[in-house]
């Protein structure tokens, strides 16, 4: 067995605090969220991170998006969201199974990574 811990989550080794799952996608709340609403919408195949998906991954990919999307206002997050993917370690990526971050609710800073520039 891996020890990819996303990995364990998706094949439901360990609880996860579940908002969504299909045969191809699981979405969990982050264990340490961030804004009122931080879900981690992640494939169930292990896939290291974005830089290392190839062509044979590229419908899984928008299934990401659509998804992150669909939770993101099962969510209530009707007014918008952040999406973020962090990719390898200079990239701020700690875990390494490709996972896209929804952020969103009351108080998101403006700006790429959630501090204002202007
Ligand atoms: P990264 O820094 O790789 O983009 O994001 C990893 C995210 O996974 C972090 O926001 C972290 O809080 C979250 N995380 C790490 N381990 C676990 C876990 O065991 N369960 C859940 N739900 N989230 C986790
Ligand atoms: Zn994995």
């Amino acid at each position: 067995m891996t020890d990819c811990i996303f990995c364990k989550l998706a094949a439901g080794v360990f609880p996860s605090n579940k908002v969504y799952e299909d045969d191809d996608v699981l979405v969990f709340h982050d264990l340490h969220p961030v804004a009122p609403v931080h879900v981690l919408v992640v494939p169930k195949t292990h896939i290291e991170s974005l830089a290392h998906a190839a062509v044979e991954h590229q419908a899984l990919l928008g299934k990401l998006m659509l998804v992150a999307a669909q939770v993101a206002g099962e969510l209530g997050l009707e007014s918008g969201f952040r999406t973020i993917i962090n990719t390898g370690a200079g990239g701020g990526q700690t875990v390494f199974h490709l996972h896209v971050h929804v952020i969103g609710g009351p108080g998101l800073p403006a700006g790429i990574v959630g501090v204002a520039t202007h």
